[in-house]
């Protein structure tokens, strides 16, 4: 069977962003993937109930995706809001149903709190990059999923034809 792969919904042309935009991922390969039934599409947030727009969140105090699944770091909202509960609850469905459906791979977009896998903000909201992954890329990282981001998929390609 091929193997599957699960993708950010917002690379997938969906405007689930916080801030109600896609990110869409225009590539060859997405279309071949989709026509062979090989992706699995989720907004790890949405699932976790979250919601269309919804205030910028970063992992707080220049912590990683790890740190949070091991209750040592919150992820907040430009607002104040703590939602380290929902951004835990994201990375848990998006194992879920990668396991459920056989995803040996992840392709997620960079830079965000949940699916940023080469590089996340380092929560101070002022567009201070870290390399790092957010929490739903660490936990499907943990999981024994391939994580690839959205500047990889040639890497991706290479991978599966391997
Ligand atoms: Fe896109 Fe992931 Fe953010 Fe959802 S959680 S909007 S899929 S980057």
């Amino acid at each position: 069977m091929q193997s599957k792969i699960l993708v950010s919904a917002c690379l997938m042309g969906h405007a689930v962003r916080y801030d109600g935009r896609a990110k869409p991922l225009l590539h060859p390969a997405i279309e071949r993937w989709r026509a062979e039934g090989r992706l699995v599409t989720i907004c790890p947030e949405m699932s976790a109930g979250m919601p269309v727009p919804r205030p910028p969140a970063e992992i707080a105090d220049a912590a990683a995706g790890e740190e949070v699944l091991a209750g040592t770091a919150r992820v907040v909202e430009l607002t104040g809001g703590d939602v380290t509960g929902e951004f835990l609850h994201a990375a848990e469905n998006a194992v879920a149903l990668a396991r459920q459906t056989g995803c040996r791979y992840a392709l997620l977009i960079d830079g965000s709190p949940s699916c940023g896998s080469g590089f996340i903000y380092d929560g101070t909201f002022s567009g201070r990059r870290r390399p790092g992954s957010g929490v739903t890329a660490a936990a499907l990282k943990a999981a024994g999923i391939e994580v690839f981001s959205d500047r990889e998929i040639e890497r991706l390609i290479e991978r599966i034809a391997s």
